[in-house]
């Protein structure tokens, strides 16, 4: 017998319950029995019964004590309200890691369907499995040029045939209900045209770093999400990532005094010169436009300001079959109305390294690694008397991409401008032209002055400032 039918039984049996029939008794207990009472229940079953459970109020029988049900069965309680996190008690000493936040899953039919434009490398190692984590986004359609490969990720993933399109059927995502927001994960050149015609089609915008290769695409896609009343993301993931979103903190409320300079670098040794990545007109640029952008758009966030001035130069090196349309490195310097000034470098040409340094009246802030999917490190040093007190701060990893599609749900779901919006690709874009620029006339050259902070975001992610 299982031990709900040993415990029922047991309890039917019992001449304190005699005049109960099982339908009394279920009424008794209620519906909910089965959801958290019947744990109760099942646990003390399995318990021998000790001295508190044969207390006086407790009438003992050949069958073992009479429960209180009243007081052991309380109808558990199902919060009017399922979308708030469910309470748990601190179990960790403050000494250790905290979790974050319960997570609040919504229902597989609350959730935000999403199409996912393109089957590349992102797609498939980061993008897809990180559905796993989501709690408000899951993954319905698939849009790509290769129906092999699309028919093996969509028997993966559960996705209906029904809703695999080639891009010559891109357009027809307009009928399936079952899609709100399209993902676009394709080469840079092709994101303002698959934005404008997706926005057309009626659906939500989440579109990958860079933009796109012009400020001008960067407009266009703008106006067109605007004249379709949908809203456009851009992925910028290190924005939801708790580890920088902690440095923004400590740099907002000056945890170390005013930060006087910032070093970044986010450069990589790529090595196949026919990748689409080395093709102006699919790339945009070269190591700046796809890797060097970490390192704009991260200062920026940090900082909440915009630059004013930027100074850079450019190299390739000579007969370099990957470097003969787009730049290998770029180093440039960026001036911010607050008096920071900020160094970064990136290249297409050296081994990986992807850090940087915030520089500031008492302390440093340390990100190394700063922009890899998993496993950022984040340290502090602080003067301490004669000594300087070094950190490392214990942040659990979240999953970039899941994070990032759930802040767009979100705002798809309660109508809210999400936090890295078209304005903000658009602004990042505005500084790429100016880099070239100065590194083209050897001389700086300056930007339109901003006065606002965090101009170009929306709504906050939830979780707080750190995102924890
Ligand atoms: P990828 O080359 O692995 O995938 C690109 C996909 O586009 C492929 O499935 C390819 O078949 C398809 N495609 C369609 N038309 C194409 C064409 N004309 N030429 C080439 N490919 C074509 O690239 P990826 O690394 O997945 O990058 C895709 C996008 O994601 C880029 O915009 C890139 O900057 C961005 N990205 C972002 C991150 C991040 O951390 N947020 C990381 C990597 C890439």
């Amino acid at each position: 017998m299982k031990p709900i039918d040993r415990f029922v039984t047991n309890l039917l049996g019992n001449p304190a319950l005699s005049t109960l029939s099982r339908q009394d008794f279920l009424q008794l207990t209620g519906r909910s029995l089965a959801v958290g009472a019947l744990g109760t229940a099942l646990a003390s079953c399995d318990k021998k019964p000790d001295a508190s459970s044969t207390s006086a109020s407790t009438a003992s029988t050949p069958s073992g004590p009479v429960p209180k049900l009243p007081a052991t069965s309380p109808p558990a309680e199902v919060p009017a309200d399922s979308t708030k996190p469910i309470e748990l008690e601190q179990i960790k000493a403050k000494t250790e890691q905290q979790e974050g936040p319960t997570p609040t899953p919504l229902a597989e039919d609350q959730r935000v369907g999403y199409a996912l434009v393109g089957l590349g490398h992102l797609t498939l190692n980061q993008i897809l499995p990180a559905f796993g984590s989501c709690t408000k986004s899951k993954v319905v359609a698939l849009v790509s040029g290769s129906p092999e490969k699309m028919q093996k990720v969509a028997a993966q993933y559960g996705i209906k045939e029904s809703s695999c399109y080639s891009y010559a059927d891109y357009d027809k995502l307009k009928d399936n209900k079952e899609v709100q927001a399209i993902y676009i994960v394709l080469p840079n050149g092709m994101h303002a045209e698959y934005t404008i015609r997706g926005a057309q089609a009626g659906k939500h915008i989440l579109c990958e770093k860079p933009m796109a290769n012009s400020a001008q695409e960067c407009q266009a896609m703008i106006d067109a999400c605007k004249k379709a009343n949908r809203k456009l993301m851009i992925a910028y993931r290190i924005q939801y990532e708790p580890h920088n979103r902690m440095v923004r903190e400590m740099v907002q409320t000056e945890k170390f005094g005013k930060v006087k300079s910032i070093i970044a670098n986010n450069g990589q040794n790529s090595d196949n010169p026919k990748h689409w990545r080395f093709n102006k007109a699919l790339a945009g640029g070269g190591s700046l436009s796809d890797v060097g952008l970490y390192c704009l758009n991260t200062i920026r966030f940090v900082l909440a300001e915009e630059p004013t001035e930027v100074m850079a130069y450019i190299h390739s090196t000579p007969n370099d079959p990957r470097f003969k349309e787009v730049e290998e490195q770029v180093n440039w310097l960026m001036k911010f109305p607050s008096g920071v000034q900020a160094s970064c470098a990136t290249s297409y040409g050296h081994h990986d390294e992807k850090s940087y340094r915030v520089l500031a009246d008492t302390g440093w802030i340390k990100m190394d690694p700063a922009f890899p999917y998993t496993g950022l490190q984040l340290e502090t040093s602080q003067a301490q008397g004669t000594e300087n007190q070094i950190i490392q701060h214990k942040i659990a990893d979240k999953d970039h991409f899941a994070t990032e599609m759930d802040h767009f749900s979100e705002c798809i779901l309660d109508n809210k401008i999400p936090f890295t919006p078209g304005e903000e690709g658009l602004q990042d874009q505005k500084i790429m032209e100016a880099i070239y620029q100065s590194a083209r006339e050897g001389k700086p050259v300056k930007l339109a002055a901003v006065d606002k902070k965090d101009a170009f975001r929306g709504s906050e992610p939830p979780g707080g400032p750190a995102g924890l």
